[in-house]
């Protein structure tokens, strides 16, 4: 079976926008993306981001700086938009400058509006099985593994790749459901040997079709995060880290790249947009 991410994500935001046209009064949801300096993916990430957030009925801004804004001055629009009562959600688009210190930019968001899940206190929160915004990309991953798997409760999962984006986030999620969790990385040995006892692989590590056929068990569902660019026969092409065609008819459920999780990232921001909103209007607990 493939996950159809697109269309999962489609629904996800139907339902944020039904739930955005039943709240009372004018106010409605507020994302902010923050993007500086002109890296293109960067570019294409923030306009879609700004595509959706309009179509579900979220007020999107953008607000750009040149490459070379100051560490202090960045904080200071960050602080401007924590108090800000329109603004319910805030982005910092990443990778930053070299010269500014990306821990303490995610640092000085609001733990309320940080609608990436990057801010300690809503780690904290995840890894203590509290509530707190999750991650998009996990978060994504997760809702799509509960199409295929309703009850997680004792599957082993192996998540490859430990980033504070994708692997770790994940790795808590599966936790809370009761998986048997693995975390595998670059400095693993047998990764393979690992993998072939897995349930559930999700793997972001960002090496093109890293995962082979031969390493995965015929029942096991595969979540596929990574974007890679490869040159094909003169074209560029946008792969995971997972072999796709030779998998596809071997797994229980598999996302293809592009269509699988890349979707489901923004529908999940746009998710904890409208949770964000409904904490700081007092509409769920804090
Ligand atoms: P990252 O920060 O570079 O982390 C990659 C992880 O993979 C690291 O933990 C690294 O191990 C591990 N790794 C590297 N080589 C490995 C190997 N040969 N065997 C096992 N593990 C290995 O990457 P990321 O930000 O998590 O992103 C991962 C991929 O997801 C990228 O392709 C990225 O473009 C994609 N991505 C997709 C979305 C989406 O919306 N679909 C969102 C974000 C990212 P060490 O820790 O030991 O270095």
């Amino acid at each position: 079976m493939i996950i159809d991410g697109k269309k999962i994500a489609e629904q996800l935001r139907e339902k944020v926008k039904n739930n955005i046209d039943k709240i009372s009064g004018s106010q409605k949801p507020g994302l902010t993306v923050i993007l500086i300096g002109d890296h293109p993916a960067s570019q294409i990430y923030v306009r879609n981001k700004e595509k959706f957030a309009k179509e579900v009925g979220i007020n999107s801004e953008v607000l750009r700086f040149d490459k070379n804004i100051t560490e202090q001055n960045l904080k200071d629009e960050i602080r401007k938009l924590n108090t800000n009562p329109n603004v319910h959600g805030i982005l910092v688009q990443l990778p930053l400058p070299d010269h500014i210190n990306q821990k303490d930019i995610i640092e000085t968001i609001d733990p309320t509006k940080d609608v990436d899940g990057f801010h300690p206190v809503n780690v904290g929160n995840l890894s203590s099985g509290n509530d707190a915004m999750v991650p998009c990309t996990p978060l994504g991953c997760y809702y799509l593994i509960k199409q295929v798997l309703p009850n997680l409760s004792g599957l082993h999962a192996v998540v490859i790749g430990r980033s504070n984006i994708n692997g770790k986030p994940m790795t808590q999620l599966l936790l809370k459901e009761n998986c048997t969790v693995t975390i595998v990385h670059s400095k693993t040995k047998n990764i393979e040997e690992i993998c072939k006892r897995a349930d559930l692989i999700i793997a972001a590590v960002g090496k093109a079709k890293m995962v082979k056929k031969d390493w995965v068990k015929s029942d096991a569902v595969v979540i596929d995060v990574g974007i890679n660019r490869l040159e094909v026969e003169g074209k560029n092409k946008i792969v995971g880290d997972v072999d796709f065609e030779n998998l596809k008819d071997h797994v229980k459920g598999i996302t293809p790249v592009p269509g699988g999780v890349g979707p489901m990232t923004i529908a999940c921001l746009l998710e904890n947009t409208l949770k964000a909103f409904n904490k700081i209007s007092g509409n769920a607990p804090r």
